[in-house]
């Protein structure tokens, strides 16, 4: 059961590099409605925060309620942020978004309501704590691919937020020296190497190398010029051997990099999500493990 001093619903928003998911809850853990959009980050934050907004409209309206039936309205965001003054301070893979005054920003697109921000590493296991695969544990580490790699620590039961808010940005630990430059200007971080972004950089060099893949067909098919993480996990079982290679190296970093998690935290358990684990399913994971 989630603690609340309150039984009104609330809405929670994931927000990605690539989309925009809000869910309204209920006090017993139950998703009432969900609604989505694409985040464009490359429109500007004003603009990316209008369909936050909006996209947290559509949510409460499908779920049948008005934004003084809820409790608050707490949205992740991908990068360092500080959930006390509501400030975004970095987000690599955000254009634009240093020292965004985000709560402020959402709370004027939401008037009446209470807005709350975290980072989506620590809300990502939160959740996982609350009500997902890690009920009832103590220790955890969450780790999520998607555009990037997120990541969140649960210990003693409660998430480790460090001195400065930032902890558990475990996608800039380094792997690879002199490896690929990241989102956040290091070198060789996992997220640099392992991310969807990564491995979409890793296809595209290959393409151009006139290596084979299904890859071309299926974008052109799709009418898209990002490799989403649903066309490379029709790639990958589809037995590409360029995306098979390519996703073979992330998975062998990824090991490395929760190798050294695990005998860092010593946590019970360790949760893998984010948009390519889901797309590519628990198969993607046996490598790892
Ligand atoms: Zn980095």
């Amino acid at each position: 059961m989630i603690k609340s001093n309150t039984d009104k619903p609330v809405v929670g928003v994931d927000l990605g590099g690539t989309k925009v998911l809000a869910g309204v809850v209920d006090i017993s853990g139950k998703i009432l409605h969900t609604a989505k959009r694409a985040t464009k980050p490359e429109v500007g934050v004003g603009t990316v925060v209008e369909r936050i907004a909006k996209t947290v409209r559509d949510a409460v309206k499908g779920a049948g309620l008005e934004l003084s039936d809820l409790a608050g309205v707490c949205s992740a965001a991908p990068g360092v942020l500080n959930p006390d003054d509501g400030i975004v301070r970095y987000a690599p893979n955000m254009p634009g978004w240093e020292n965004v005054p985000f709560a402020k920003l959402l709370s004027e697109q939401l008037v009446g309501v209470s807005v709350f921000i975290e980072n989506d590493g620590n809300l990502g296991i939160l959740g996982e704590h609350a009500l997902g695969a890690g009920a009832g544990r103590q220790d955890m580490v969450g780790i999520f691919v998607g555009t990037g790699i997120g990541g969140g620590i649960i210990l003693g039961g409660k998430l480790w937020q460090g001195a400065h808010k930032t902890a558990a940005e475990i996608g800039h630990m380094i792997v690879l020296a002199d490896g690929p430059v990241c989102g956040c200007g290091a070198r060789g971080c996992i997220e640099s190497v392992a991310s969807r972004t990564a491995i979409e950089r890793d296809i595209f060099a290959g393409i151009k190398a006139r290596r084979e893949s299904l890859v071309p067909e299926i974008m052109n098919r799709d009418g898209r010029d990002r490799l989403t993480s649903g066309a490379l996990a029709e790639a990958y079982s589809q037995g590409d051997p360029l995306v098979i290679e390519i996703i073979g190296r992330a998975q062998f970093y990824l090991g490395l990099h929760v190798a050294s998690v695990i005998n860092f935290v010593d946590p019970e358990m360790v949760i893998f999500g984010g948009g390519l684990v889901e797309a590519l399913g628990d198969g993607f994971l046996e490598p790892i493990r």
